[in-house]
């Protein structure tokens, strides 16, 4: 079940405020000694896994959040020297770092070229002020072209930007420009994202408690996404994974990895991990993180240890290698789980999602009208 490479998530939970409508594991925090200390301690925490990860090939590294474009040069080469020390490094690893064009400067951009790293994700997310302030981000348009641009003549040639759609009142139209100004700077890839309005958020209350904006309809939201696909792929983009388009050759290894029932390392408060055949996610409250770093122990939160059973594994395996364009395939289903796919579900599946997902080639995949209902359709496999 387990291969030799491993994937390695560092967890970087700190942003300088909180944008409007997110609720990933962040806290806002400016204090650069704080985000030091951090370092150290996420350090630590390689130190202790530097034994499990022995027999390990470290092929991708992602350095996430969060904003990590806080960090400074120096606590990120610190950071990049302890991920050297205590893992087997590719030489042709892909290594990711995710900035935000707020945070993100020239010194920076040097610092994460010296120490290895060879992709930059920058979350832009839109080229619209207005949408950008409603969504509370900190930059602006110009910013956000200005600092494409300064990575790029730096030396990065692997960038990736995020984009979002379906966000209170945006127009299809807005939402094609921002898609066409991201094709225009030129990335290598880039990434989907249809808002989701998390309830306990301030814009979830603008929406729905205030009714200061309506919400996107559903069927607005399928024809923005459609829409902005069909663009990319016109421009060259391979629409690689449900989210995710990319120029051939500059699909994001470690994203594959999540859908390819790869094995991934998270370290950092909520960082998840499946490794050495389990699942399991780090301590998601910082006290208790700090803590277990203090007393020398790995802080894996061992509540959150998952126990599938064989099945419940196969689904897994389908339900994320549907994401991908081309699906999975039936020859690797049989050498993981010793078993033919279809002995397991029903052949008639096939059927009853007629046109929405195929067979070919031993590959099972879903069209692009399957992608649209692909929860109804994985269904069937959990
Ligand atoms: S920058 Fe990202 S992680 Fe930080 S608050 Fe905004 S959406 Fe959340």
């Amino acid at each position: 079940m387990t291969t030799n490479n491993l994937g390695l998530y560092i967890h970087i939970p700190f942003c300088r405020q909180k944008c409007k409508y997110c609720d990933f594991l962040s806290f806002p925090c400016t204090s650069e000694q704080v985000y030091g200390e951090y370092v150290t301690a996420v350090g630590m925490e390689m130190d202790m896994r530097r034994e499990d990860c022995a027999g390990y090939e470290t092929d991708s590294v992602f350095i996430g959040g969060g904003t990590p474009s806080l960090l400074s040069p120096e606590d990120l080469t610190r950071l990049m020297e302890k991920v050297r020390e205590n893992f087997r490094v590719t030489d042709d690893a892909e290594i990711t770092i995710e900035a935000n064009p707020a945070s993100l400067t020239r010194d920076k951009i040097a610092a994460y070229l010296a120490a290895g790293i060879n992709r930059i994700s920058i979350g832009i997310q839109s080229f619209d002020n207005q949408v950008l302030r409603r969504l509370g981000r900190l930059h602006d348009k110009n910013e956000a072209f200005q600092k494409i641009q300064m990575a790029r003549k730096a030396g990065f040639d692997n960038i990736s930007i995020d984009l979002m759609f379906g966000i209170p009142e945006q127009s299809n139209k807005t939402w094609l420009d921002s898609v066409r100004q991201g094709i225009f700077l030129g990335p290598q890839h880039i990434s989907l994202y249809s808002l989701e309005l998390e309830k306990g958020t301030p814009l979830y209350r603008e929406v729905y408690e205030e009714k200061k904006f309506d919400p996107t309809p559903e069927i607005i939201d399928r024809e923005m996404y459609h829409d902005a696909v069909e663009l990319l792929k016109q421009a060259g983009y391979r629409h690689y994974e449900i989210s995710n388009t990319a120029r051939p050759g500059f699909e994001s290894r470690h994203n594959l990895k999540y859908w390819s029932y790869q094995e991934y390392l998270g370290v950092g408060p909520g960082a998840s991990s499946f490794f050495g055949g389990k699942r399991f996610r780090n301590y998601a409250k910082m006290n208790a993180y700090i803590n277990a770093i203090k007393h020398r122990t790995v802080p894996m939160d061992a509540a959150t240890i998952e126990h599938y059973s064989e099945l419940e594994e196969m689904g897994i395996y389908v339900f994320t290698g549907l994401r991908k364009e081309e699906g999975i395939s039936l020859t690797d289903f049989r050498q993981r789980f010793e078993v033919d796919l279809f002995s397991v579900y029903d052949p008639a599946i096939l059927r009853r999602h007629k046109g929405m997902i195929n067979l070919y080639d031993n590959r099972l995949y879903l069209t692009d009208a399957g992608r649209d209902v692909s929860n109804r359709i994985m269904a069937e496999f959990v």
